[in-house]
């Protein structure tokens, strides 16, 4: 793997961004001031919250299209801090630093673990957290963002509480589904309300890690509830940073 090898004011880094940690990421390096760096975010949110460094908007074009950009824009680092579920961006930002011989270092959540009350029910996916929902009606609270949620389709057995920040198509859910409007950081006392009002049986939630959202796990754990727990897709090899520090070190080494 390539290592960041310059050290002087020719850096010139993309941040792949849609991430709180992306944000306090970008924060960092406006406030350091030492190398010319551009964001991108995907632009699946209509009104994104801004970020400290200027910002492009909209998807590259797969490999290639990454590929001529970074040329194009003369980039000599790549930060991927995209969440640890957008496996699609972070395989084609490996693939294009690696055709281009480009630095790349992951700045990622580090997921979560169990702790011995957690009832957690682990799976690699969401057509295997709906398998893990069972037979059996029941009130789930699902909270995996707006992908994926036409997955669970396929247990229309089930009563939904959807927690989104922007709700999907009305075709993509389940027939029995209450969609809330919602953007984290949620307390863990609220948390707990919302699901006592809900009378919700199981929570179903990705893997994401961080602090942000994990005021729901928390909440399963004091109420007893079994949490489905979707695993985030592998790395891929690719060298994680989990704090801001540690990818600063990694540019400047
Ligand atoms: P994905 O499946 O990995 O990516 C799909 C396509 O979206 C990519 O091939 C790329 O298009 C474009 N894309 C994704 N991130 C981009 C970025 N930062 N800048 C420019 N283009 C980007 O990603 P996703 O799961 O749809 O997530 C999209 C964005 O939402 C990401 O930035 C991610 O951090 C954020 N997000 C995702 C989740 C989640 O659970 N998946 C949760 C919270 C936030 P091209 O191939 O055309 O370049």
């Amino acid at each position: 793997m390539p290592r960041f090898a310059r050290n002087d004011e020719s850096r010139r880094i993309l941040l792949l961004a849609g991430t709180s940690e992306a944000r306090a990421l970008a924060e960092r390096i406006a406030a350091e001031a030492r190398d010319e760096a551009i964001a991108s975010l995907a632009g699946r949110t209509s009104a994104p919250i801004a970020l400290a460094l200027p910002t492009r908007i909209g998807g590259f074009g797969g490999v290639e299209g990454l590929k001529r950009y970074l040329v194009d824009e003369r980039i000599t680092h790549v930060i991927d801090a995209t969440h640890p579920f957008a496996a699609q961006i972070s395989a084609n930002a490996q693939a294009a630093c690696a055709a281009l011989a480009l630095p790349l270092v992951v700045y990622a959540r580090e997921p979560w673990r169990p702790m011995a009350e957690d009832r957690w029910i682990e799976v690699d996916s969401n057509l295997e957290a709906v398998h893990a929902l069972g037979g059996a009606p029941r009130r789930v609270f699902l909270t995996i963002g707006r992908q994926g949620v036409a997955d669970f389709r396929g247990a229309p057995q089930h009563e939904y509480l959807l927690r989104v920040i922007e709700p999907p198509e009305a075709s993509d859910l389940p027939p029995k589904c209450e969609v809330m409007s919602a953007r984290g950081p949620f307390t863990r006392t609220d948390e707990i309300a919302l699901m006592r009002e809900k009378r919700i049986d199981v929570v179903v939630s990705k893997n994401s890690g961080g602090a942000l959202t994990y005021a729901k796990i928390e909440a399963a754990r004091e109420l007893g509830l079994p949490v489905v727990m979707i695993q985030p897709p592998p790395r891929g090899g690719v060298a994680v940073a989990y704090r801001i520090d540690a990818v600063m070190a990694l540019l400047a080494s």
